[in-house]
């Protein structure tokens, strides 16, 4: 945990100012100091895991006040909740912003395996981050979380991996980080699957080895003849299929692993586009190409980004071998996607930069990933781009939470009341109030994306006319129309009141005794009179009573009172 490894990864690709180097510095003391006499599960300084989080946001070359931010992303969570009034008056604005949002990032527990569930919350973390470099901390965070998961109980450790599995992978994923998502994905793959994973290791391992030995013997009858054709690869290696994506695609092929030619593939890295397509040329010419399985993601990048061509070919000993070829660029972009860009971003201007600068990918079926690749090429001042960074991916939406951790989606501007009726037309009818984030708030509070919702209810309370006033959806609006002329008519139809007419004997304390029975049957009386003007004297009393036979038993039981000659009685 050495402040200089850190500053090795933050200077490896490019010159760093002094004062970019000290703000590190003086996060890297502030978060010690905040941890210190903290530990993690595995017995370990927790500020360990600030520090590898931190390190592997370097690696990614993002700029300081990330890797700072980075640093301190666990100190309001785990610490003091005035830290963060610290970290603003000593770090500024922006890395408090990137702190808190980390912090309310990690307040979401995934609990549904629900596809769609999984969508949502994956738009909701872009929705809430609004900076992508919040996404970025919180995947540093996640990689070390699932480095050390071995040390949580097993119930937390299937939570978490079933979280990195089914968001933070896919998430990574589709910011282009290929390598990364494949990496998380397989470490939460033998928490999932314990023994779909030992079954791999098992009978993968042996294969994998052969394939590596059998690659080792290819690579230098191609680097003969890309000698041959004046090409100097940057790099040749070798890669191996993740588990995780290798169980899945045992799965479709009959569990042969001999079905499998992408087990270890040989990845050829070189320096231009041109490059790229005279080595397939060249990886043709030597061994003949298996139909069908060239593939030019370079012409047509995949959804995410990724760019790269493939074939397979039928190679030495006549073995399917699959070879990838591609740039450098889209090599680092493969393995860190949107990091890679950022990257990139801070060096634009520089020569080394526009040496490599190549167009981005034109089509795209996720506009969202779209819309990070055009960043790179609208905004040529750095300054613009870090605002743009900080775009709102969803600024009609917004997506707030249940207490159980679902995420519900709502447009820009709902309320309470609109959260309550989109989870059931009942919670809208008996809401009578709502906690925001455990605070009791008003129901015209408008939503942010984020917020912990829980309403409170009360059984067969009906709408309130005034949400009318403040209710955003239409689906809330109609409900509570529906609602109010239900209750309306309600009122109208069924009577809940008896009207009793009581003729008696003028006597002192009849009065008093009708009532006393009355209430020891426990009807609640709304109204009663003595009326005198007539011949006889009568009592008109009514009640919050409406059942015909308790009404009954109430005559039976009055009658019986001394006096009381006669009763009548109707609904009203
Ligand atoms: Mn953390």
């Amino acid at each position: 945990m050495d402040f200089k490894e850190l500053l090795n990864e933050f200077q490896k690709k490019s010159s760093r100012s002094e004062k970019e180097i000290e703000f590190i510095k003086r996060a890297f003391e502030f978060s010690k100091m905040a941890h210190a006499g903290q530990k993690r599960k595995s017995g370990e300084p927790y500020f360990n895991h600030s520090f590898e989080t931190a390190l592997k946001v370097a690696q990614w070359q993002l700029d300081y006040q990330t890797i700072a931010a980075a640093l301190l992303h666990d100190v309001v969570e785990d610490g003091e909740e005035t830290y963060s009034e610290r970290i603003k008056s000593e770090f500024g604005a922006e890395v408090a912003f990137l702190v808190e949002g980390v912090t309310k990032l990690g307040r979401l527990k995934y609990r549904t395996q629900e596809e769609k569930q999984a969508e949502n919350i994956r738009k909701m973390l872009l929705a809430i981050s609004h900076d992508i470099r919040v996404i970025i901390i919180k995947l540093a965070d996640r990689y070390h979380n699932m480095k050390t998961l071995r040390f949580l109980p097993p119930q937390k450790q299937k939570r978490i991996a079933l979280e990195t599995y089914e968001i933070y992978a896919p998430l990574a994923y589709r910011l282009g980080m290929t390598g990364f998502a494949g990496e998380i994905e397989d470490l939460a793959f033998r928490y999932l699957y314990p023994k779909e994973y030992q079954w791999l290791l098992g009978n993968v391992q042996e294969h994998f080895e052969e394939r590596q030995k059998y690659l080792e013997r290819v690579e230098p009858v191609l680097r003969k003849s890309l000698k041959e054709n004046s090409i100097e690869p940057l790099k040749i290696d070798f890669r191996a299929k993740h588990y995780s994506s290798l169980y899945k695609k045992l799965l479709r092929n009959d569990m042969n692993l001999d079905q499998i030619y992408d087990l270890v593939a040989l990845r050829v890295v070189v320096e231009t586009i041109e490059d790229c397509y005279a080595v397939l040329g060249i990886v043709h010419n030597l061994w003949p190409p298996l139909p069908g399985r060239i593939k030019d993601y370079i012409a047509l990048p995949k959804p995410n980004g990724y760019r790269s061509l493939h074939t397979t070919v039928f190679c030495v000993d006549n073995k399917p071998t699959e070879i990838q070829i591609r740039t450098l660029e889209m090599h680092e972009e493969a393995e860190n996607g949107i990091a890679a860009h950022w990257a990139y971003e801070q060096k634009k201007g520089t020569k080394d930069y526009l040496d490599r600068k190549t167009s981005f990918v034109e089509k795209s079926e996720l506009a969202w990933v779209q819309q990070l690749k055009n960043w790179q090429k609208d905004f040529l001042d750095p300054e613009d781009f870090l605002k743009s960074l900080k775009i709102d991916f969803f600024r009609d939406r917004i997506f707030a939470i249940t207490p159980r951790g679902e995420v519900v989606d709502l447009p820009a501007g709902a309320t309470p009341v609109d959260f309550a009726y989109s989870i059931h037309s009942t919670v809208g009818d008996e809401c009578v109030g709502v906690k925001i984030n455990g605070k009791i708030t008003p129901l015209d509070y408008q939503l942010q994306s984020g917020d912990m919702v829980e309403i409170l209810m009360q059984k067969s309370k009906k709408p309130s006319e005034s949400w009318l006033r403040f209710a955003k959806t239409d689906q809330a609006k109609r409900k509570i129309k529906s609602g109010l002329k239900e209750s309306r008519s309600f009122m109208q139809k069924k009577s809940t009141r008896t009207e009793f007419r009581i003729v008696i004997l003028d006597r002192i304390g009849i009065l008093k005794d009708i009532t006393a029975v009355v209430s020891r049957s426990r009807i609640n009386i709304a109204n009663v009179n003595l009326i005198k003007t007539s011949g006889f004297p009568n009592i008109k009393m009514v009640c919050e009573l409406s059942e015909k036979r308790k009404i009954e038993s109430l005559v039976f039981k009055l009658k019986k009172v001394e006096g009381v000659r006669e009763i009548s009685y109707r609904s009203i």
